[in-house]
């Protein structure tokens, strides 16, 4: 019999991938290409327009009307000779997609075709753009929005084999001033913290003009053939299997991880990458992840918000580049039950104009007091506000990850590694012997030497969800689907936030008299203590851990709707506020969001579960169960009493199978539909965790127990095995 299934497996078994791209001998002849880089400007603009934009960009200033129609004429002209015909002013909503509407360079003016692109076209728009969610700010009546061009991040071409489009990053902010995007808060936390480090850093080091966050985003994904998607509902639709059941071998072998590249997703990464360096995106790594089909690449670190529009703009060409391969590619935090799901790494580290990073452990005992300084005040933020780090991880989707298989819990806690714990513990309480290797001035202070085995990376620990790292931390509980910028603003903003504090501190004992290392060294012994149980250095997967971090009294939000309280709670609207992150229209605002996005996620979720047990699991347990009577009333036709119990008791479990789920699709019918939610989008999006998610999950049990059981060839939609192991 041939069923949609087997010719999809058919057509899986013959795929070639497609032609592979041409490339030079040295692909860093390609890198940005297609990026309208320093070097590209200095061709393209007057030396003193360039000069002037530089300017503006480092000390982070708007740039001019007049600067803006010198940078625009040179821009299109450079566009225009590399293919593009139209512009966009690219921008991230809340939606956690990229968007764009183009507009041509053409346009007829006074009778005569011509291309054309002012300044006020490279600076503002307004593309009304009014669907996107603006939790209650904007209402669509007066859809004002606008569109403001980020210089700080180039502006690039994106290609695809029909044209070009030249591509403005831009924020998108409403009529009244309100942040409608990821990156206009983005680039504020950006320069709060830039303001406070500088400020710590001239403690160290007087020469420190401007501190950079750094980030470098690991993107882990899965590669599931088109044939098999395009079957089943809950992937195509929803980006995860919504049913099906554990294969006998999934990944308890562990032989995926870093393991030979299969060829077609080999090819499919070659040509990602090369249009990843066109565009300037500098992808250094690929390999296996620990579940079948799935894969990790990872670029190496840039300024923190330009590595986010890269990772946005790396996942949409993920997409395309996997189509054109034949692939769907999976960035859902957990497309497949029983099997790891994917995260996004936020390497995040502080670098100062001089070339330092600041959370680099120096040789220099003065560079060893900054190391500890910047280190100890990031895990006291961390310390202070884990509820909202937690907050702004949170979705329908990585809720499914946070404490399953391989993925951190949803505990926010920090690990150091081992050395790093010795050294704070020196810090908290000085021994009375002193190591001979520490030097003099310091000894005296109590400062701990830091070891140079440190930057081994020898001390790994994969279960944290905000791991050190050697000379980073690696916020390792953000989701693969996620915008990086929700977790980066937060934290960025509560460490330069703690920085300021640590500063205020430390001005105070020097004030009353206290030597400046002296002080510093007593604020951080302090700050060490208070923020010890924010340490743990085990299994961030166990039991153990999840009743130890109970007695610390961490948190432990297992759901959505709860954990996004910490958006607006007390201490989030102070520090947002007074910094000028967030109003607090706009963090109430961002609230909404989320919960909004948390319902709707999942009602569509559990509307794809109804539609494939309504119209595909029952009619197929049927169909096979049919089969079972015919054969069993055909052995008693022809007088055999007796040999078949085996079968009718097989058919009774379907029956209980099916009975069972046609109930509970009824009950989860009428939970979807219940108005008793009210307006109180909290209480709805509660319910939705605490009724929904569990039933989803039982009649999932239902559907794959009857998948065990009914006879494969009947079987309508992809199987696991087929979609994670055939290559
Ligand atoms: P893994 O965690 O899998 O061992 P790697 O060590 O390859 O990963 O690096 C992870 C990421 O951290 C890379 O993107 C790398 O560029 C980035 N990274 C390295 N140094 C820094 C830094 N100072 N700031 C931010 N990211 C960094
Ligand atoms: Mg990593």
């Amino acid at each position: 019999m041939s069923t949609p299934r087997h010719q999809a497996l058919s057509i899986v078994l013959d795929r070639k991938s497609p032609a592979p791209v041409d490339h030079p001998a040295h692909v860093s002849e390609l890198f940005a290409a297609n990026v309208f880089t320093g070097e590209v400007m200095q061709k393209h603009l007057s030396k003193d327009v360039y000069r002037a934009l530089q300017n503006a960009i480092n000390q982070g200033e708007t740039v001019g009307r007049e600067l803006a129609e010198a940078v625009a004429s040179g821009m299109k002209v450079w566009a225009i000779e590399r293919g593009a015909t139209h512009y966009t002013h690219w921008f991230q909503p809340l939606t956690g997609l990229t968007a764009e509407k183009h507009d041509s360079f053409f346009e007829v003016k006074d009778g005569r075709a011509m291309e054309s692109f002012s300044g006020d076209n490279l600076a503002q728009k307004e593309p009304d753009a009014s669907s996107f969610p603006s939790g209650g700010i904007r209402n669509t009546f007066e859809a004002r929005g606008y569109t403001a061009w980020d210089p700080s991040s180039p502006a690039f071409i994106f290609e695809n084999p029909f044209g070009r489009t030249l591509c403005i990053p831009t924020i998108f902010v409403s009529y009244t001033g309100e942040a409608l995007d990821y990156k206009a808060p983005l680039l504020k936390s950006i320069e709060v913290l830039n303001k406070a480090a500088v400020d710590v850093c001239h403690y160290f080091d007087r020469s420190v003009r401007r501190v950079t966050p750094t980030l470098g985003i690991e993107q882990e994904y899965f590669l599931v053939d088109r044939a098999f998607v395009e079957l089943r509902p809950d992937l195509s639709l929803a980006g995860r299997t919504v049913i099906g059941a554990p294969p006998a071998r999934g990944q308890q072998l562990e032989d995926h991880y870093f393991g030979s590249i299969p060829e077609r997703a080999y090819a499919f990464m070659k040509e990602m990458e090369i249009e990843a360096y066109k565009l300037g995106i500098p992808i250094t790594t690929r390999h296996n992840e620990v579940a079948p089909g799935q894969f990790e690449c990872a670029p190496q670190f840039e300024e923190l918000n330009i590595a986010i529009d890269h990772n946005s703009l790396l996942m949409d060409l993920m997409d395309r580049v996997a189509r054109k391969h034949n692939f769907r590619v999976l960035l859902h935090e957990k497309p497949f039950a029983g099997i790891n799901g994917s995260g996004k790494h936020n390497n995040w580290s502080m670098g100062t104009d001089n070339g330092k990073n600041l959370l680099s452990p120096g040789n220099a005992p003065k560079d060893n007091l900054q190391f500890l300084t910047f280190f100890i005040n990031v895990i006291k933020a961390v310390h202070d506000h884990a509820d909202l780090l937690r907050a702004v991880i949170a979705s329908a989707s990585n809720d499914h990850r946070l404490g399953a298989n391989e993925a951190p819990p949803a505990i926010i806690s920090t690990f150091i590694g081992a050395q790093l714990t010795k050294v704070l513990d020196e810090i908290e309480k000085p021994s009375r012997k002193k190591s001979s290797d520490t030097p003099k001035p310091y000894l005296k202070l109590g400062i701990p030497k830091i070891p140079p085995l440190l930057l081994d990376n020898t001390d790994r620990n994969r279960t944290s969800p905000f791991a050190f790292t050697g000379n980073k931390f690696e916020f390792r509980a953000v989701g693969s689907s996620a915008n990086s910028a929700g977790s980066m603003v937060a934290l960025n903003t509560i460490v330069a936030n703690q920085l300021m504090e640590f500063k205020k501190t430390v001005e105070r004992k020097v004030t009353r008299g206290k030597k400046k290392d002296v002080a510093i060294l007593e604020v951080l012994r302090e700050y060490v203590a208070e923020s010890r149980n924010i340490r743990f250095e085990g299994n961030g997967y166990s039991k153990e851990w999840e009743e130890e971090a109970a007695r610390r009294g961490l948190n432990n939000i297992k759901q959505t709707p709860r954990a996004l309280d910490a958006y607006v709670s007390k201490s989030t609207l102070e520090v947002f506020t007074r910094l000028g992150i967030f109003s607090e229209t706009e963090l109430r605002a961002r609230h909404e969001i989320r919960l909004e996005q948390y319902i709707k996620k999942i009602d569509i979720e559990a509307r794809i579960l109804d539609e494939m047990i309504s119209q595909q699991v029952v009619p197929a347990a049927i169909r096979y169960q049919k089969t079972l009577v015919e054969n069993v009333e055909g052995l008693k036709d022809i007088g055999i009493k007796t040999g078949y119990s085996g079968q009718v008791a097989l058919i009774e479990e379907i029956s209980k199978e099916v009975d069972g789920l046609l109930n509970s699709l009824n009950a989860l019918r009428k939970e979807l539909a219940s108005e008793h939610h009210g307006d109180d989008m909290r209480a709805h999006g509660i319910a939705y965790g605490e009724k929904v998610v569990p039933l989803m999950a039982s009649i999932r049990a239902a559907s794959d127990r009857l998948e065990n059981i009914v006879a494969d060839d009947v079987w309508p939609v992809p199987k696991y095995r087929e979609m994670l192991f055939i290559k």
